[in-house]
């Protein structure tokens, strides 16, 4: 069989790579997606839908700020309805150190330019999530701009834009070689032998990017760390934001304003790294006890299904955005449990580097090569 010839091969077809895959395309480059599943059988399918600019760094407040601008106008940009809603997120302040450190957050990220941030006390807090148990509450960081999408609506719109634009997604189709010639990529080839032929290869495979970059002999510091989710059945929408709890026996859930189904998650401590997608009894037992201690109403609710599926993370809690040591081959992974949201902005940002050979970096604080000393404080 005679090598698939594209402009750009891209390994994954979750947010990141069907995102970068459609800014090229709208570039003008030919796209092949390959995905060793279907389009978001890997942690996008497996995410709570969850966008907010409340970081610490300002590369991922300002790519924030840009990925919200791209949700409010998908709608109209891709001809999919992707849910997108602006119903905020509140992240909670139990203890005089969690207020002092958001107040320092909040300057941090008004400073880079999200201006509607704010610190709101218990009884604000009370108002912006009804029917919240505020006991111990000393108040939280609020940011109305911040919302909710359904990432398989957002992935299957850029897919379909990229194949109306002459590109070609490839699935069941998993990647066991990068091609290469004389320090240049040449393309990619699949388990079952297909060759896909392209001067451009994005390695975009989430969890599994450590993996891809070693078949070409770079090293992508991107671990696999489990999280499980749950969704309940659907009720009137309560008009309640993410809310955000860190504590201990804390977690972050919301509800989805398209069908009032609630959808949350929290970090198992101590964490589970590796690439397993076990569901636990442990989860389904201590998530809803969670979401009741927060917002005690819930408890007539039926959870529905629980699954689990991985964060990709990187030493600091920040992206990769960069080529690579071989011409022509580059990482756009590790986005550290925030990678739907990232999505929109780092697909535009991503084809912009591409498309100038590489050379202009835009957040060198994403750079492949950097000092992972400077972690993201709201991870
Ligand atoms: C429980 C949970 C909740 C989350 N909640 C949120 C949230 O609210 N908001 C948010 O922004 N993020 C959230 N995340 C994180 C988010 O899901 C990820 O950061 C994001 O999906 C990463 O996108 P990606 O495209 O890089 O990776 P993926 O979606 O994993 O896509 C990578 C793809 O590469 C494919 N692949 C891997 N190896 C190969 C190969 N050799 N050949 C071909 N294909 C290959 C995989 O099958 C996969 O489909 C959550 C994650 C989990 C697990």
């Amino acid at each position: 069989m005679s090598a698939h010839k594209s402009d750009a091969v891209i390994i994954g077809g979750g947010i990141i790579g069907t995102a970068c895959g459609y800014y090229l395309s709208r570039q003008g480059l030919k796209v092949a997606i390959v995905e060793q599943g279907y389009l978001c059988s890997g942690s996008t399918g497996r995410c709570i839908g969850g966008i907010r600019q409340q970081f610490t760094s300002s590369g991922s407040i300002k790519l924030m700020m840009e990925s919200v601008r791209h949700f409010q106008n998908m709608e109209q940009e891709l001809g999919t309805d992707v849910h997108w809603h602006n119903g905020g997120y509140l992240f909670l302040a139990h203890s005089p150190e969690k207020k002092q450190a958001f107040l320092s957050n909040i300057a941090v990220q008004q400073a880079a330019g999200l201006k509607d941030v704010r610190w709101v006390d218990a009884d604000e807090c009370r108002e912006i999530a009804p029917g919240m148990d505020a006991t111990g509450l000393l108040g939280g960081s609020y940011c109305p701009s911040d919302g909710q999408a359904y990432p398989f609506a957002v992935v299957q719109g850029y897919a379909g834009k990229i194949k109306q634009a002459g590109g070609s997604i490839h699935t069941f189709s998993k990647v066991s070689h990068i091609l290469q010639q004389g320090g240049k990529v040449t393309g990619v080839k699949t388990e079952s032998g297909r060759e896909f032929s392209a001067g451009v290869v994005i390695n975009a495979a989430g969890p599994w990017s450590k993996d891809v970059g070693q078949m070409a002999g770079i090293e992508i510091p991107v671990e696999a760390e489990r999280h499980e989710a749950l969704i309940t059945e659907g009720v009137e929408y309560l008009n309640i934001p993410m809310l955000v709890d860190y504590r201990a026996d804390g977690g972050y859930f919301q509800q989805y304003k398209h069908n009032g189904q609630f959808i949350g998650c929290y970090s198992p401590v101590p964490n589970v790294p590796g690439h397993s997608a076990d569901s636990t009894f442990e989860f389904l037992h201590e998530m809803p006890k969670r979401m009741l201690k927060l917002v005690p109403g819930l408890k007539v609710l039926k959870v529905i299904r629980q699954w689990a599926g991985s964060y990709e993370n990187t030493p600091d809690g920040n992206p990769i955005l960069d080529r690579t040591g071989l011409d022509g081959f580059y990482t756009v992974a590790g986005m550290c449990g925030h990678g739907f949201m990232l999505g929109p902005a780092m697909g535009r940002v991503a084809a912009d580097l591409i498309l100038s050979g590489g050379r202009d970096m835009p957040y060198p604080e994403f750079a492949l090569k950097r000092d992972f000393s400077q972690a993201e404080a709201m991870k």
